[in-house]
């Protein structure tokens, strides 16, 4: 599950540094003509003891980027090459945004500041290295539902307006213009790997995975690292692909270079929810094939994974790759039954039961078109009372569910009272439209608050 807020003192520790100047280069943020504060996150901001800043403050750092205590001098734009769609691309690579800091939360884990739309790069090419404020609006509205739903993804800590005018084909332009700060569990990426295996840098390959091992998973090396790793970012991915089902959530563009080293979910674009659980459903426009698709997201996490695979031969023999790789269909198995179970508020009664009930409610859900967030609002106090005409797959389903012990000892009143949160498209470009047309962010600040409820009463958050 994903980890909950764990405060701590500010303790920077900029380990990136030992990976030398091969990891990524030098950059300077853009001197934007305008720094609005419009989102800080101050749950998360307690993690890294950066909770007491006053917005000034803030602002100089996470708008203006002057660097953090003690941590890193020179912001830098992470190197990485990735499968775009399928398709190798060596020419990416931090085009918009940087590492700007990193630290150690309270139960010691290494974590990264990033950016995103922070300004060009020497991987911008032809873009413009911004970000659109409703790229940013949808991040915050991504990462807070998607923890909230128990996903380890990635915070958005914080966004700032910086008054330009930018030009996008999917967006009415002009239009504003934002820079986020990105917490999370490390930047590197699959596609960090293949750059590696690309220029064909053993040395470097076995300095990046010691850094993964040893700054990011927290072990010890065994006697094949390469191998090691990978079965741990199998395992890490496996559970997120199960994490995705159970949100009802679509990433949208699950590239390689999308996909973090340590499974945590991150880089929100063209994302969406589901309302159904339809297999089909695609988030992105230009998914044209729905490679993306909600039912084809295991599928294509675990090509993704292959892919690490094929960039850790460098430095492994094949066998002890295969095996790790070979395990995610079982780990992903597996991942999905805890997960429903957690969203349902039951306790597991056994291996072929709890299979049971998962297929029970997939097969309800989608054969009588119960939209995935009521399903799992009403049934998590284990009644079919909310749905005026059960079909037999509802019944069917309802009495497997009756076998299982719920975990709500006191019922939380959220699921009797409380409206069901959902984040279907409509909404977000509501709460969007409320920003464009007349600065009214209270939409959104009311959504956080009730996303951070539902939160809540599920446990995944305090
Ligand atoms: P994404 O689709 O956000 O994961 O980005 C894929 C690649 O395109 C990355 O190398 C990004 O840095 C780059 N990129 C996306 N948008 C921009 C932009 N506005 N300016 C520069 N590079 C960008
Ligand atoms: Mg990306």
């Amino acid at each position: 599950m994903n980890k909950k807020p764990f405060p701590s003192p500010y303790r920077p520790d900029s380990q990136i540094a030992s990976l030398g100047a091969q990891i990524g280069d030098p950059a300077q943020p853009a001197n934007f003509p305008e720094t609005i504060l419009r989102f800080r996150n101050d749950r998360w901001a307690e993690t890294i003891g950066l909770a007491d800043y006053d917005d000034a403050t803030w602002i100089r750092h996470f708008g203006r980027f002057e660097p953090l205590p003690g941590n890193m001098p020179v912001p830098l734009a992470l190197r990485y090459h990735g499968h775009q769609f399928r398709v190798y691309n060596p020419d990416i690579g931090d085009g918009r945004g940087f590492l700007f800091a990193q630290m150690r939360e309270g139960d010691d884990r290494l974590l990264d500041l990033g950016t995103k739309g922070s300004g060009t790069t020497p991987y911008s090419r032809r873009g413009d290295g911004r970000l659109t404020l409703k790229g940013g609006v949808r991040e915050i509205l991504a990462t807070e539902m998607l923890e909230a739903l128990g996903v380890n993804t990635s915070k958005t800590f914080s966004i700032i307006e910086t008054g330009e005018a930018l030009m996008r084909g999917d967006e009415p332009s002009p239009t504003r213009s934002a820079v986020m700060v990105r917490l999370s569990h490390s930047h590197i990426r699959i596609g960090s790997f293949q750059r590696v295996a690309a220029e064909g840098d053993a040395e470097f390959m076995q300095q990046l995975i010691t850094y993964c091992l040893t700054q990011l998973y927290n072990v010890a090396l065994s006697e094949n690292p390469a191998a090691q790793l990978l079965a741990l970012a199998v395992e890490r991915v496996a559970d997120l692909a199960a994490s995705y089902m159970t949100a009802g959530f679509v990433h949208g563009v699950l590239n390689t270079d999308n996909i973090n080293i340590t499974g945590e979910s991150f880089d929100y674009g063209p994302w969406r929810f589901t309302e159904y659980w339809d297999p089909q459903f695609t988030a992105a426009y230009f998914d044209e094939s729905g490679l993306y698709a909600f039912g084809r997201q295991a599928e294509a996490l675990h090509w993704n994974l292959g892919q690490l695979a094929v960039a850790l031969r460098l430095v492994s023999e094949a066998p002890p790759l295969i095996s790790a790789l070979e395990r995610f269909p079982e780990l992903y198995q597996r991942a999905i039954i805890r997960r429903f179970l957690w969203r349902l508020g039951v306790e597991s009664i056994g291996e072929a039961e709890d299979r049971q009930l998962v297929e029970a409610a997939e097969r309800a859900m989608s054969r009588e078109r119960i939209p995935i967030d009521r399903f799992f609002h009403y049934y998590r106090f284990g009644s079919q009372g909310a749905f005026a005409t059960p079909g037999e797959y509802q019944i069917a389903f309802t009495e497997l569910l009756q076998k299982h012990t719920s975990v709500d000892a006191h019922r939380d009143a959220y699921w009797t009272n409380g409206r069901i949160c959902s984040m279907l498209i409509n909404e977000v470009e509501d709460i969007w439209q409320a920003i464009a047309e007349k600065d009214d962010w209270q939409p959104l600040n009311d959504k956080v608050s009730a996303i951070r409820a539902m939160g809540r009463a599920l446990n995944a958050c305090s």
